[in-house]
């Protein structure tokens, strides 16, 4: 059985989203399929479809949030890659187990209609990395 199926999508950290929407757009030759509020992250998300991989386009609404905080230390680029998951529970307490230092030990609801949860790149070497599930109904 597979822990992990496929890179869901990269997220990209910008600071202005219509300016990134244009240039993606213009990059891909496809426009975002997606634009979402993610209030409790104080984000805007987009997303683009690459074959079976998304882009997501991630800016802030407030200079404290944590894309934020990431764009003000680091600048502008890749903030994390997300991996998709069958079942994100079952996947966090093996990472857990397995060392990794998790920043969400229970799953949130995330953009995209996804449940998601971090690892923290302190023990990752250095790549926030998000697993995600698919919400089904
Ligand atoms: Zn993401």
């Amino acid at each position: 059985m597979n822990h992990i199926n496929k890179i869901e999508h990269l997220g990209i950290a910008v600071k202005d989203i219509e300016h990134a929407n244009a240039l993606y757009e213009k990059l891909l030759g496809i426009p975002p399929y997606k634009q979402e509020a993610v209030e409790s992250e104080a984000v805007i998300t987009s997303f683009f479809q690459v074959g079976e991989s998304k882009i997501e386009l991630l800016a802030s609404t407030r200079e404290d949030g944590p894309i934020g905080k990431f764009i003000a230390k680091k600048g502008e680029g890749i903030h994390h890659i997300a991996f998709d998951v069958d079942d994100i529970k079952k996947e966090l307490n093996r990472l857990e187990q397995e060392g990794f230092q998790l920043i969400n030990t229970t799953p949130k609801r995330g953009a995209d209609n996804k449940l998601v949860a971090f690892v923290h790149p302190k023990s990752t070497d250095g790549v926030l990395i998000e697993l995600c599930q698919e919400i089904t109904p």
